[in-house]
Formats: C-alpha cells, sequence, structure tokens
C-alpha cells in the first residue's frame, strides 16, 4: 500500500514538474519564438472554434450596410467621370435614408481634408448634415506618422471620453491622428475611430474600443462603441475596467482582455460569400441608392422607400478594389466594415468572447493531466489482461482529447469563453509519455530487485549456490579467450557444529554473518564471496594467479582467526576457518575441476590441523 502511494506521489510529481515547463514554454521565458508559435496555434485553434460555433449565431436583422462596392465604383466613374465620389452625393443618401427614420446612420469613411479646393461647397453640404442628424456618425484615425512628417494636431475634448483603468489592461495607443474635416468636428461630437488590431499572423480577432492618443494623452472612443451606446440608450462618457478585467459603464459589464481589446464573437455567413460584397450583413449598393434616390425625386415609388426605419445604417466600401479588406477568424476576406458592424452587434447581445487566463489555462492543463494519469494507474492495477493495457491507455487518451475539445466548442457556443486548447493537448501527451516512461522506470527498479533476491543468500547477503556456479561457468568461458588466470578459493569453518551445539544455532548464524563480511571486506569489490553451502563459503577471484591467491587466502585465514566475535556482554568468542586454493588453467580446465581441486586442498588443511590454507599433495 505505502509503495503504492509513493507510485501516485510520483507520477502526480512529475505531472506538475513537467506542466512548469509547459507554463516556462507559454510564458516565453524559454524562447520566445517558441511561445509565440505557441499562441498561434492556440489562435488557429480558436478560429476553428469560431468557424463552427458562428454557424449557429444569428446576426442583428436591424443592422444593414450601406456600400460602396464594386458596382457603385463603376456606376459613379461612368455617370460622373470622377473618383472619389463626390461627397455631395454622401449627403443626398443621407436625406434618403433620414427620411426614413433610421435608428442611427455612421459612416466608417474618413472625410480628411481634401486635395482639390473645389469640393469644398460639397464639403459644407456634408458637415451642415451633421448639425442637421444628431444620429450621424462619423470616423476619425489615429497612426504612427512621424510628428516631423505630421504635427500631431489637438482633437476637442468634446471627443474623449474618460477610462478608469483598474486592471492591468494596456489601453491601446497611437502617436498621431489623421486630420478629417474641421467644419465636421465642429458640427458633431458624435465622432469615434475606425482602428483596428491584427495580430501576427494578420488575422483580426479582436477590437479596440479605445485609443489613447499620446499626443493629448486623451481616450477616445471607437465610432461602434459610440453607435452600440446610442442603441442602448445610454449617452455615458465615462467607463471603467475592473480588476476581474471588465468594461464597464451604467450597469453594463463586457469582458476585455490584457491588451485592452475585446475578442469578437462572430455570426453566421452568407450562403455564398464570394458573389457578394458583404460576408455576413445584409449590403445596399450606393449605386442603388442613387438610382432609387433619383426615381424617388420623380415622385415615382421604389424598393428601398420602407427598409431603413429604425435601422442602424453603417456606410462605408467593401469593394476589394478599394482597399479596406481583412482576415478574421471566419473568412479571409471580409470588409472592416463588417468588424465594426460585428463589433455593435456584440455590444447589443453581450456576446465578447472571454478568453480565460494562463491561471485557468494551467488549472485545467493539471486537472486533465491528472485524471488521465489516475485513469492509466487504475487500469495498470486493475486485473486487466497486460496484452490490452496500450490498447485502453491509447483510446483513453483519445477520448480524453476529443471530449476536451468538444468541451471547448461547447463553452465557446453557449457561454462564449475561450478555454485554451492547446496547453491542455501538450500536457495530456506529455503526461501520457511520462506515464509510459516512468512505468518502465518503475518495471526496471522492480526487476533489479527481483535479480538480487534470486542470487543473494539471505541471512549472510552473499551471492547464492546458484550464482556461484553460473558465475564459474561464465569465469571459465571469459578467461578460455581473454587467456587470463582466475583463481578461487573454498573455505569451511572449523568445528562449527561443535559451535552450535555449545552456543546454540543463533550465535551460530551471527558467526556466519561475522564471517562473510570479513571475507567481503578483505577482497576486491570486483571479486565473488559466495555462500557455497552450510558454513562452506566460496571466492572467486578474477585475474588472480596461484600465488597471489595464496596469498589472498593467507590473509583471510589470518583476519578470520584474529577478529574476536561479541555474542553478548559478556561472551566473545573467536572461530577459524580452513582454506583450499584453486587456479584456472593450472588445477583445472572446469568448474567441477577446480571446485574438486579447491576441495582438496580444504581437506589437507582440515587433516593438517586446521586453521590454515591447505596445500594438495600431487
Ligand atoms: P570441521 O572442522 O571438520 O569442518 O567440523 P565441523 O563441525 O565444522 O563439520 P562440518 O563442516 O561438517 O559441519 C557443518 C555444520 O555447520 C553443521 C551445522 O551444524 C553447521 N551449519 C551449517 N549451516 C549452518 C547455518 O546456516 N547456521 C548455523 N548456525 N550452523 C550451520
Ligand atoms: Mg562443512
Ligand atoms: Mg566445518
Amino acid at each position: 500500500m505505502k509503495k503504492f502511494f509513493r507510485k501516485y506521489l510520483l507520477y502526480v510529481l512529475f505531472v506538475l514538474i513537467s506542466i512548469f515547463i509547459l507554463l516556462l514554454l507559454f510564458t516565453g521565458k524559454i524562447n520566445q519564438s517558441v511561445s509565440d508559435f505557441l499562441e498561434g496555434m492556440e489562435d488557429k485553434t480558436f478560429d476553428l472554434r469560431q468557424e463552427i460555433t458562428s454557424s449557429k449565431r444569428e446576426h442583428n436583422k436591424d443592422i444593414i450596410i450601406v456600400s460602396v462596392d464594386d458596382n457603385t465604383y463603376e456606376y459613379i466613374l461612368e455617370k460622373y467621370g470622377e473618383w472619389p465620389m463626390p461627397r455631395y452625393i454622401y449627403s443626398d443618401i443621407v436625406d434618403f435614408i433620414e427620411a426614413q427614420n433610421p435608428k442611427l446612420i455612421a459612416f466608417d469613411l474618413l472625410f480628411v481634408n481634401p486635395v482639390k479646393k473645389a469640393q469644398n461647397n460639397y464639403d459644407e453640404k456634408l458637415s451642415n448634415l451633421f448639425k442637421k442628424y444628431d444620429n450621424l456618425y462619423t470616423s476619425i484615425y489615429f497612426d504612427e506618422m512621424e510628428a516631423d512628417l505630421r504635427e500631431p494636431a489637438k482633437l476637442d475634448k468634446k471627443l474623449t471620453v474618460s477610462v478608469d483603468n483598474r486592471s492591468k489592461s494596456e489601453i491601446f495607443s497611437e502617436p498621431n491622428y489623421k486630420p478629417i474635416l474641421t467644419s465636421i468636428i465642429n458640427n458633431t461630437s458624435n465622432i469615434g475611430h475606425i482602428n483596428t488590431k491584427r495580430a501576427k499572423d494578420g488575422v483580426i480577432r479582436d477590437f479596440i474600443p479605445f485609443v489613447f492618443y499620446k499626443a493629448q494623452q486623451d481616450y477616445f472612443p471607437h465610432i461602434s462603441l459610440l453607435t452600440s451606446l446610442r442603441v442602448l440608450g445610454s449617452n455615458t462618457r465615462s467607463f471603467t475596467i475592473d480588476k476581474n478585467m471588465n468594461l464597464r459603464f451604467d450597469d453594463k459589464s463586457y469582458p476585455i482582455n490584457v491588451t485592452g481589446s475585446m475578442f469578437l464573437n462572430w455570426y453566421k455567413k452568407k450562403d455564398n460569400v464570394e458573389n457578394e460584397s458583404t460576408v455576413i450583413y445584409d449590403n445596399i449598393s450606393i449605386a442603388d441608392i442613387i438610382k432609387a434616390d433619383e426615381l424617388h425625386k420623380n415622385g415615382q415609388p421604389t424598393k428601398f422607400d420602407n427598409i431603413f426605419k429604425d435601422k442602424i445604417v453603417y456606410i462605408g466600401t467593401t469593394a476589394a478594389n478599394l482597399g479596406d479588406i481583412k482576415t478574421v477568424p471566419i473568412e479571409k476576406y471580409v470588409p472592416g466594415i463588417e468588424i465594426h458592424t460585428t463589433f455593435v452587434n456584440n455590444m447589443l447581445d453581450n456576446s465578447f468572447i472571454k478568453r480565460l487566463s494562463l491561471e485557468c489555462d494551467i488549472v485545467v492543463t493539471v486537472i486533465l493531466s491528472i485524471l488521465l494519469t489516475v485513469f492509466m494507474l487504475k487500469v495498470e492495477y486493475s486485473k486487466i489482461n497486460y496484452r490490452y493495457l496500450a490498447p485502453i491507455n491509447i483510446v483513453a487518451l483519445f477520448i480524453l482529447l476529443i471530449s476536451y475539445y468538444l468541451f471547448s466548442l461547447w463553452i465557446m457556443q453557449h457561454h462564449n469563453i475561450w478555454v485554451a486548447v492547446i496547453m491542455p493537448t501538450i500536457g495530456i501527451i506529455a503526461t501520457f509519455m511520462l506515464v509510459y516512461i516512468m512505468r518502465y522506470f518503475f518495471k526496471s527498479q522492480d526487476y533489479e530487485y527481483t535479480y538480487r533476491l534470486a542470487t543473494t543468500d539471505g541471512l549472510t547477503e552473499l551471492y547464492n549456490h546458484r550464482f556461484f556456479q553460473e558465475k564459474m561457468i561464465e569465469c571459465v568461458e571469459n578467461s578460455k579467450k581473454s587467456g587470463k588466470k582466475f583463481s578461487l578459493i573454498l573455505t569451511d569453518i572449523d568445528f562449527f557444529k561443535k559451535f552450535n551445539d555449545t552456543y546454540g544455532h543463533q550465535a551460530g548464524d551471527t558467526v556466519l554473518r561475522q564471517v562473510a563480511k570479513i571475507l567481503k571486506r578483505h577482497v576486491k569489490k570486483t571479486d565473488y564471496v559466495c555462500r557455497y553451502g552450510g558454513e562452506e563459503m566460496s571466492v572467486i577471484l578474477l585475474n588472480t594467479d596461484n600465488k597471489k591467491a595464496i596469498e589472498i587466502a593467507e590473509r583471510l585465514c589470518k583476519a578470520v582467526s584474529s577478529n574476536i566475535c561479541k555474542l553478548s556482554e559478556d561472551l566473545e568468542v573467536n572461530v577459524t576457518i580452513s582454506l583450499g586454493v584453486s587456479t584456472y588453467p593450472d588445477n583445472g580446465s572446469t568448474p567441477s575441476e577446480l571446485i574438486e581441486y579447491s576441495d582438496r586442498g580444504l581437506y589437507a588443511a582440515k587433516e593438517n590441523g586446521r586453521n590454515q590454507v591447505g596445500v594438495v599433495e600431487e
């Protein structure tokens, strides 16, 4: 039981050590590129999960995209002979949509200062729209332009928000700002940034609600944060990020991650996205609205007459040849505007993805690894046929992995939670291999123990008779090949029967152990001292000729006779031994010939008065 417990403890210890190594790997303490690689793999599993779960999530039908698509591009070039589109067209479109009372209209377009002076009238018309409609929103953009190339402009304080950051989260920051028409800024505070952030692989998974504008030390909200607030009926401009990484305002709370961004949760794609200019949301071409507007002005009905009522309308480019195409987890080519509408949608559903912390990943990995370890040990100690052990363990490994993957999918689908997949996978597989390695380690330990048991004499702890016989055969063979000599000493305790009769068998045993110890102490570690039988012992001396062997035998004889064995407080005894020596190949060429020769020497010693090394009379 104790041994079993120790085994469990060792296994668990090894699991914990391997998890510690994993931790070092994942946090980049060992090698940054390895940890980046693992993070990248984890991101890919996120994309796969999003691909699957998004197909079950319906988007908000109140969100409509009015797009500058490929049709619009061709239509405008043909009709007006210029590009970009004259800005008054946007004014006409806004008027057309506003006539239907939409919830809001947001421009995912930058109305930067025009290059051509001639457009200024149009710009004024556009700017005035923002005075006319308080539900009209537009964009600004922050970038990394050097200050000596473009002096960072001051932005009106009314556009800022306050962010009380009580977490370890870092807010995305940029040094410069790309100016838009000041006339628009003068007319509205419905202005937010449209910055996005790509991961190392170019995929946009998270969304930045605020940009910290370094030149001004102010926070600016994303345009979609502002539009979401409007739909939610909030006009707050102050936000808190609490210690538990939640973005809070009013009574609302949304998960935010350490980089100050929020993981978007994607929605079901349209059926044939290849032929569409948007991937998820309904899309109306600006060209079609221009045509409808003309019909409308002539008093004719159009198919767009009543579709914008209470809708959240986003206006922006979707045409691939106009840029602003991004890669997101569910699709390679997505117009940037759909990232913004997806954010609004996530805000309205409160369905952002919460990425669990590294600590949680570790706990999950430890639990799974220990679960697997316990299972594998249970199977090992059950009565299952040994042949089935490996298949059962492999099946268990796969079942555990697959069920965990299904769990990770389920929890993303139903609870918007991103649990790590790569770390637990590596942890589980490492555990599996570790248990196998440990098993062989213990097996070899067991084997060694059994081997010792089979070759050792219990009383004297010398090699036993069987070992002696095998070793003799081996020595003869080795010497035959190498031509080196070896010798054998046989010893027998003198008058041991009498000793036993006088002091008892227990005292006899004590003396036997003592003699064994003395013999061992007086020969080399590489020599073999064995219990031949009864009170007879043998010593195999490797690479030793007859002269040297006799010398050693004399030494052993003296050592035993001079040793005083203390049996009790007032009883000290002393025994002597007789010895016989033989040498290969001088006195024999087989084990039995050598044993017989030594025996004859031993007999001679007994005859000659004992306590000596006998010499065989030829
Ligand atoms: P000799 O000098 O001629 O060798 O006389 P001896 O009495 O020693 O004769 P022998 O070698 O034939 O005696 C063997 C005795 O050794 C018999 C037995 O009492 C004792 N003996 C053998 N094995 C053990 C053992 O494991 N423990 C003890 N206490 N005595 C043993
Ligand atoms: Mg004997
Ligand atoms: Mg004897």
